[in-house]
């Protein structure tokens, strides 16, 4: 009787064992399976700061990701120095890239409509669809509409914002180029958060720059709708010292907040009026146009989770650059670049099923005051003790009264750090 009910016991065992032996060997049949023939399908769309540091890094794991990318364009105009373009010290073609198709990736050139997360299908602009395992986003920077009376940016007969990297820039320098001598200017400066916090002021530096190594007199009055800015200090130091104060700063409560353009003359909320020659508005801004397309938008802006980049409420979908919510981090390529390092790992780690790695992100922005004077933010950054939210660990900004061999030596690191980047991305 001992003897048969042992007999049972083992043989029920054996059964037992056999159907979990067989049950992990499927799955680890599966999964070998998966790691070694059936690669996730990685669509990463955008070739801009973002983007472009995503496929350079994912294309070094062509055994274990197909990876796919798309643009509209085929060649980038990046927007970082392209303010040096407009001051005439870099030219056109040295902020202009071809994508590198040299990677192992499949490019596709195309405009994105939006994306259907639960079919995970990206639809295009002529109707064409893609699907994806893993969907990767970082399309810059959309623009709020109808925020002023009487502006609008479609409207090619305002001088054009040139906020996203297009040939556009090279119709603004033949306007800048039309001015005549005793013009005036009017820059509005938009809401926070926008792509760059410093460009708007470098920009109104780089057409100061340019109007007077044309010897030309000029007045550009800055109206913002905000009541300070990054870097206040040394920009109004620098604007007294390289152009003796023909640039005129007009704060929010000051009256600066432009809410009305009719005839070329415009108002502001403080019931000022200007007239000027050359009316440069810059939008207010919010994520791409993809995103609130496809539901991907809470607010002005999309939600992630800090750790992996995965869109709040969207699994597989991955969002970075200027359109995300990155917390304390301000819109730049320097951030875009950062972010898209920490995205890219991660996305490895989980396809390999291993931990991921928390994130660690830097930011630094330079700007130019005149062709060789240039001054710095830099700041760090990790995630709160919540995990669900970037903070900043601290920053430090160059001298208010720094030296012309610091300037100088600042524009230098300036021109290494875009000469570094690009040729990481495009070559
Ligand atoms: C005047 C100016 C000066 C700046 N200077 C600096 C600087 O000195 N340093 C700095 O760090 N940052 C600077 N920036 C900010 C910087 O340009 C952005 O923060 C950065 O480009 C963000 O990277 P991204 O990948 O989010 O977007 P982008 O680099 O803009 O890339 C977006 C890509 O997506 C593509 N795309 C967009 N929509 C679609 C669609 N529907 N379908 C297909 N493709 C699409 C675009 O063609 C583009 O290639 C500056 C910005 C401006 C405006």
């Amino acid at each position: 009787m001992e003897n048969n009910i042992n007999t049972r016991r083992v043989f029920l065992n054996n059964i037992k064992n056999f159907f979990l032996y067989s049950f992990l060997s499927q799955f680890f049949f599966v999964k070998n399976l998966k790691a070694k023939n059936v690669k996730p399908k990685v669509v990463v769309v955008g070739s801009g700061f973002g983007g472009g540091t995503c496929i350079k890094y994912l294309s070094k794991y062509s055994k274990i990701l197909d990876l796919q990318v798309i643009d509209k364009y085929t060649q980038i105009q990046t927007c970082p120095f392209s303010n040096l373009v407009i001051g005439n010290v870099m030219d056109y073609k040295d902020i202009t890239f071809d994508i590198n198709k040299n990677l192992e990736a499949k490019f596709h050139t195309g405009q994105i409509k939006y994306i259907n997360p639960e079919k995970k299908q990206i639809y295009f602009s002529d109707d064409l669809s893609m699907n994806y395992d893993f969907l990767i986003l970082s399309p810059g920077i959309g623009f709020k509409k109808n925020q002023i009376d009487g502006y609008s940016i479609e409207d090619e007969s305002f001088v054009p914002h040139c906020w996203t990297g297009n040939k556009k820039i090279l119709e603004f320098k033949k306007r800048l180029n039309s001015l005549d001598d005793g013009c005036s200017l009017v820059i509005s400066a938009p809401e926070y958060p926008y792509r760059c916090p410093p460009a708007p002021y470098e920009r109104a530096s780089m057409i100061a720059n340019y109007l007077m190594k044309k010897k030309k007199q000029f007045k550009i009055f800055i109206l913002d709708s905000k009541n300070s800015f990054t870097k206040k200090e040394i920009f109004f130091n620098e604007w007294k010292k390289k152009y003796n104060d023909s640039i005129e700063w007009i704060s929010k409560k000051d009256g600066g907040k432009i809410i009305n353009v009719n005839d070329g003359v415009v108002t502001t909320e403080g019931g000022l009026k200007f007239s000027s020659d050359f009316l440069h508005i810059i939008p207010n801004q919010q994520a791409s146009e993809i995103f609130h397309n496809s539901g991907l938008t809470s607010d002005d802006w999309c939600s992630i989770n800090p750790i992996n980049f995965e869109v709040t409420g969207s699994k597989d979908i991955y969002a970075l650059g200027d359109s995300i919510d990155a917390g304390d981090m301000p819109k730049s390529s320097f951030s875009a670049n950062s972010q898209a390092k920490m995205l890219s790992m991660n996305l490895v780690n989980k396809i390999l099923e291993k931990d991921y790695v928390e994130p660690v992100f830097l930011n630094t922005c330079y700007s130019f005051s005149s062709n060789d004077r240039a001054f710095s933010i830099t700041s760090w950054y990790r995630l709160n003790s919540q995990k669900n939210r970037i903070v900043s660990l601290g920053s430090k900004e160059s001298n208010v009264d720094a030296s012309d061999l610091d300037r100088l030596r600042e524009s230098k690191e300036a021109h290494d750090w875009y000469e570094n980047i690009t040729q990481m991305i495009y070559s």
